[in-house]
């Protein structure tokens, strides 16, 4: 694992070199869907504490074992389930509904928080891929602003599974233009800062189109088994 996260960490460093952007602009999530609790703590010791889960069971018994580490939910959240995780999670990348931009309005309400969330964007428009879609995002932000327990601070999106550069380029920077559009044309100032962008397939493209935040897990763990 060290030898993969070396190496994933030099890939970042040149990426960012790559399009003249500072490396420490870019935060690197480890993803620890399926991975023991062992090889987290192994990443931990190597100086990382941020990791990405996708779902709410695996989170919160992972939570529970190592409440200091910093937890991001990264896949899609159902409204119920919101209350089991809210006062512990760093972020919630996966904002994609205003059902449960209400329910986690509601329950950061109850429990006296602001939740830090992204807007996830469906910026390729491929059926499979949650988000919402890009014509109704300005829309969304308008419906958000009625919620002041929640403070988003950016965008995330899912790129096609493929190796074609200009398919990956054009969903990444696709992503970065809705994010000035909304820093622009609603909030008039830098309020967004965040693009999560990028995993073990295509993070060093998602860097240079301006990610702020690669998730990252087969790259650094190796491959997974179902
Ligand atoms: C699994 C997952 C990742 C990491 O994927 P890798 O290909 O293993 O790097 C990133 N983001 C989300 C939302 C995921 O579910």
């Amino acid at each position: 694992m060290d030898v993969r996260l070396n190496e994933v960490k030099n890939r970042i460093i040149e990426a960012a070199d790559k399009s003249d952007r500072n490396p420490t602009e870019v935060k690197l999530i480890a993803v620890s869907k399926t991975r023991t609790i062992e090889e987290i703590d192994k990443l931990n010791d190597l100086g990382f504490s941020d990791f990405g889960e996708n779902r709410v069971q695996e989170l919160e018994r992972k939570i529970g074992m190592r409440p200091d580490y910093k937890w991001h939910m990264i896949g899609s959240l159902q409204s119920n389930k919101v209350k089991y995780i809210i006062d512990k999670v760093e972020l919630i990348h996966s904002l994609d509904r205003k059902s449960l931009a209400k329910e986690l309005d509601k329950r950061a309400k109850m429990d006296d928080l602001i939740i830090n969330t992204l807007v996830q964007v469906n910026v390729s428009g491929e059926n499979s891929k949650s988000g919402m879609s890009p014509n109704k995002v300005m829309d969304f932000f308008e419906f958000l602003s009625t919620k002041s327990n929640i403070n988003v601070v950016g965008l995330m999106t899912m790129a096609p599974y493929t190796k074609d550069e200009l398919v990956l380029r054009k969903v990444f920077s696709g992503l970065r233009k809705i994010r000035d559009k909304v820093n622009k044309d609603f909030y008039g100032t830098d309020q967004l800062i965040h693009l999560s962008m990028g995993m073990s397939n295509d993070f060093e493209i998602a860097i240079e189109e301006g990610s702020t935040m690669v998730r990252i897990g087969s790259a650094i763990f190796g491959e997974y088994n179902y």
